[in-house]
């Protein structure tokens, strides 16, 4: 990982961590060395770059599967007008609704981590999980497999 990957993916966690994420446009830190507001620096595909930092942030605030998360879940289904709820237990057995839902949980979750970061800077790119060719749409796909492999990972069954 070059310097300014590595120095972008601790700034962007940190204010995660800290629940500031809403405000990363105001936060001082070393732009010179900041891929979102050089985003011309990001090595490889950029939408690839945006999608890995959202996922490990979104990681940071929910690194397992519990009952906060599902909460959340099911906010997102009520707020989708879907007539289901999800449980604990139903998720981590990967019963397919389950899962289903937790996708529609992760895919909001990452637009709206997106959506914020494109407002980090006057270069700051825009990316949204819609519309994607074939290459991103299977990366998007891969992705949304590891992210949950890695909150199903940490938690307690
Ligand atoms: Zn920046």
């Amino acid at each position: 990982m070059s310097d300014a990957v590595e120095y972008t993916f601790a700034h962007f966690e940190r204010i995660a961590e800290e629940n500031r994420f809403p405000e990363n446009a105001s936060i001082e830190h070393d732009s010179n060395m900041c891929l979102i507001c050089h985003p011309e620096n990001i090595p490889g595909d950029s939408f690839k770059f945006c999608l890995d930092l959202i996922v490990s942030c979104i990681l940071k605030r929910r690194p397992r599967i519990d009952e906060s998360l599902i909460e959340a879940v099911n906010e997102e289904m009520e707020m989708l007008g879907e007539d289901y709820r999800i449980t604990l237990q139903e998720l981590l057995n990967e019963e397919p609704e389950a899962v289903k839902a937790w996708q529609m949980w992760a895919r909001s979750s990452i637009n709206t981590g997106l959506e914020m970061l494109s407002m980090h800077s006057q270069n700051a790119p825009y990316y949204q999980l819609d519309d994607l060719d074939e290459s991103r749409s299977q990366y998007v796909r891969q992705k949304l497999e590891e992210f949950f492999r890695l909150q199903k990972g940490t938690s307690t069954t």
